[in-house]
Order: structure tokens, then sequence, then C-alpha cells
């Protein structure tokens, strides 16, 4: 069993794809282990995306990443990381196959309506910066 962290951004939020995204995953058998909705401070988004602080974009995508609120999900489930970016997409929806979260709901390559940890290393980081033991349930 592998764990990720997800997260519906809040684009996503806004435009009402919250129950569509669980959906996805459900459907594909991967068990949501903790979720919450929270709006994070610009403090709070930079710490996220600290491995990004050299990138241009990092001012717009850490504003953008406060702009509203944002479900946060730790799934479960067997290669669970691969599989889950394998539902998202490409980061860039114009390079998304079809069928995908991000080719069916992003508008552009920073509002892309979801994220998802790229390995185990960044996936257990990125787990324990939204989430305590106690919040994650054990089956
Ligand atoms: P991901 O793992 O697919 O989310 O992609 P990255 O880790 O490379 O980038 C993190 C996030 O930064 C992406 O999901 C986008 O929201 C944003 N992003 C990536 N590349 C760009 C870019 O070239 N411009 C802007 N504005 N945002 C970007």
């Amino acid at each position: 069993m592998e764990r990720t962290l997800s997260i519906i951004k809040p684009d996503g939020v806004a435009k009402n794809v919250i129950g569509d995204v669980i959906r996805r995953f459900e459907t594909k058998g991967i068990k949501i282990a903790a979720m919450k909705m929270l709006q994070l401070t610009k403090t709070q988004a930079q710490g996220f995306y600290a491995v990004h602080k050299e990138r241009p974009f990092f001012n717009s995508l850490t504003d953008f990443m406060t702009s509203g609120p944002i479900v946060v999900m730790v799934l479960e489930g067997e290669d669970v990381i691969a599989e889950n970016r394998e539902l998202m997409g490409a980061t860039n929806f114009k390079d998304a196959k079809e069928g995908t979260i991000r080719k069916d709901y992003a508008t552009d390559i920073e509002k892309n309506v979801v994220h998802g940890s790229d390995a185990p290393e960044t996936a257990a980081f990125e787990i324990k910066y939204f989430f305590n033991d106690l919040e994650i349930q054990k089956r």
C-alpha cells in the first residue's frame, strides 16, 4: 500500500468539481484516508512549494494557491502515486491526455485543478505538511 497527497486547487473548488475529482479516485478503487478543506496563507503556500522557490512562477503560484479554499486529501492504494498522476494528466493541460482531470477542467498551466505528489519522498513530506498521524485513517 502506498499513500500520496492530493489537492483540489482553488480553481477546482470554484468550478464545483470536488465531487467529480473524488468520484474518479473512488472509481479506480483508491481509498481516501484523510480529507479537509482549508485556505492557505501565503507563508503556508510558500512552505509547501519551497522546491519551486527559484522558479519565475513561484510568486504567482503561491498567490493562486491562497486565492480560495482547497481540498486536501491523503489517497491510499497500490501504486497510488503514479495512478493519481495518470488521472491528473500533464502539468500543462494542453499536453494532458483525453479523459484526465486537467484535460477536462484546467484552463491555464498554473490553474490546473489538482496537485499530486510525484514520488514517495515528496508524498511523505506533503502528507506531513497537512495531516498528523491521528488524522489519517488506518485500515
Ligand atoms: P505538477 O507536479 O504537475 O503539479 O507540476 P510542477 O511540480 O512542475 O509545478 C507545480 C505547479 O506549478 C503546477 O501544477 C502549476 O500549477 C504551476 N506551474 C508549473 N509550471 C508553470 C509555469 O510555467 N507557469 C506558471 N505560471 N505556473 C506553473
